[in-house]
């Protein structure tokens, strides 16, 4: 277990992985938590595959967490009028309102004011970017456009007009629903897409307090308005996600590996964990070994500071998944061991008077000095491991807590080993030490005189980590 990767894996869900089985595969290979993609099947898939997660939770009895990845404002096509379109540079398609087509070069889509919302010499791109049109005229049921880049397009796709401001809620009526949903099940992390600004992160934080959940917001940056405001959104955040595949078609494509650096470094300036997300080893959906490109891309998110990589299609509908997740997992073991010796991806420590952040700090630093091999920090909330985490120091962390959801919610976090005990089994500091001894060997890889660095809420000051101790396996 102090072996594993410190950078997570988030791996998205579907047919290629949906059965229990292959889940508890992936688990056991690696993945930290699973993403469920709202904006695709419905609330019995959506329902179905949480289950199939839980039951692969408890087959593998590894704490994973589970990202429910709400679909926000994205616009999709609606049907075709003739199925497939093949659309050559220079032909004429036009955008009409309501959601009836009524010949092969009339398209509709999921956002009823787009037409009006609309401009005169605008681009529209679909299908992920390959298909431009631009708008060349507009009457109030219909926006023409002419065709820049060409390519065959199919009902449903996603709809991108690059810098526009569009009136969309940031939810709508299902977007709530399906929030609701996820927060009623548990979900550790709720992830809104297409965020322009902080005050939608804001409100679905307050949708999680007030159902009394524990679900963490993930901010999706992909559109221009949120780079814009970035440092707002990451703030407010919980964490976030650099969704690539949308924002490398909202902004110029070639702004994306910059704009990505520069998330991160907002993420860690602010103490957030941040996922980069789409295409890491897209290859993999039809190949078993990963392009040197795509080996590259991942090992430098991970050296840019990111908290995990998610996979996408690889995992959800590729051929090869099992393959997807052991390269990523081996891509990163390989990229960490030259991690330590990167300063800049360890931020000296401010000064702080919150003595929980003081106290993990240091006990990375004092780990260090005395080769400790472990730091177990014994907590009923994230916060303490969260900060372990952000000091970004390579010495393993093992988060222990009696809540589920406090091991459950840290499992996207860089470095932490999550791990659940029975409340009783560690209330008081006699009952932590005879915890870690019984475990240190069996399920931590420790041996006799190796040292732990433990960190405790003492009773005298509860809510503080204020309290810290040196153990030596087969000793204490
Ligand atoms: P999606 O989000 O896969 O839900 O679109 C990620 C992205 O856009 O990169
Ligand atoms: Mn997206």
């Amino acid at each position: 277990m102090l072996q594993s990767a410190r950078t997570k894996i988030v791996a998205t869900v579907g047919p290629a992985c949906g059965s229990v089985d292959k889940l508890a595969a992936l688990i056991r290979l690696g993945v930290d938590v699973f993403r469920l993609n709202m904006a695709h099947g419905d609330r019995t898939r959506h329902q179905a595959m949480f289950d199939a997660i839980a039951a692969a939770r408890d087959q593998t009895a590894i704490d994973i967490g589970v990202l429910v990845d709400l679909a926000g404002p994205k616009i999709r096509l609606g049907d075709l009028f003739a199925g497939d379109l093949d659309l050559a540079i220079g032909d004429q398609v036009d955008f009409v309102t309501g959601t009836i087509t009524r010949s092969s070069h009339e398209l509709t889509c999921t956002y009823e004011p787009l037409v009006a919302e609309l401009e005169v010499g605008q681009q529209v791109l679909l299908s992920d970017g390959l298909i431009r049109l631009q708008v060349t005229s507009k009457t109030d049921d219909r926006a023409v456009c002419r065709v820049l880049d060409g390519g065959v397009l199919r009902g449903r796709q996603g709809v991108n007009v690059p810098g526009a401001h569009f009136s969309a809620p940031a939810m709508d009526v299902v977007d709530l629903d399906n929030a609701r949903w996820a927060i009623a099940q548990g979900v550790e992390y709720l992830s809104l897409s297409f965020v322009r600004r902080p005050e939608e992160i804001i409100q679905l934080k307050e949708m999680v307090q007030a159902a009394g959940g524990h679900s963490q917001v993930i901010a999706k940056i992909e559109k221009r308005e949120a780079l814009d405001c970035l440092d707002e959104i990451v703030k407010v955040t919980d964490g976030v996600m650099v969704a690539r595949g949308d924002l490398g078609v909202e902004i110029e494509v070639q702004q994306t590996p910059i704009q990505q650096k520069r998330i991160v470094a907002a993420c860690r300036k602010y103490g957030k964990p941040v996922i980069v997300a789409t295409q890491m080893l897209e290859s993999m959906h039809t190949n078993r070994r990963p392009t040197r490109a795509e080996v590259s891309d991942v090992a430098n998110a991970i050296l840019d500071g990111a908290d995990a990589c998610m996979l996408s299609g690889e995992t959800a509908i590729g051929q090869y998944p099992t393959e997807a997740v052991t390269m990523m997992n081996r891509i990163m073991l390989e990229t960490e061991r030259a991690y330590p010796d990167r300063e800049e991806a360890k931020p000296t420590p401010e000064p702080t008077s919150n003595i929980t952040r003081a106290m993990v700090q240091g006990a990375g630093r004092i780990a260090r000095q005395l080769s400790a091999r472990a730091v177990v920090i014994v907590a009923d909330s994230i916060a303490a491991a969260r900060y372990k985490s952000q000091t970004r120091d390579f010495i393993p962390t093992i988060a222990l807590s009696g809540h589920r959801h406090v091991v459950r919610g840290l499992a996207l976090y860089w470095g932490i080993l999550p791990y659940y005990a029975d409340p009783e089994q560690i209330n008081g500091l006699p009952k932590i030490k005879a915890f870690i001894a019984e475990r240190a060997k069996t399920h931590w890889q420790l041996n006799d005189g190796d040292r732990v660095l433990l960190v405790i809420d003492s009773p005298d000051n509860i809510g503080e980590h204020d309290w810290m101790t040196v153990l030596t396996v087969g000793r204490d």
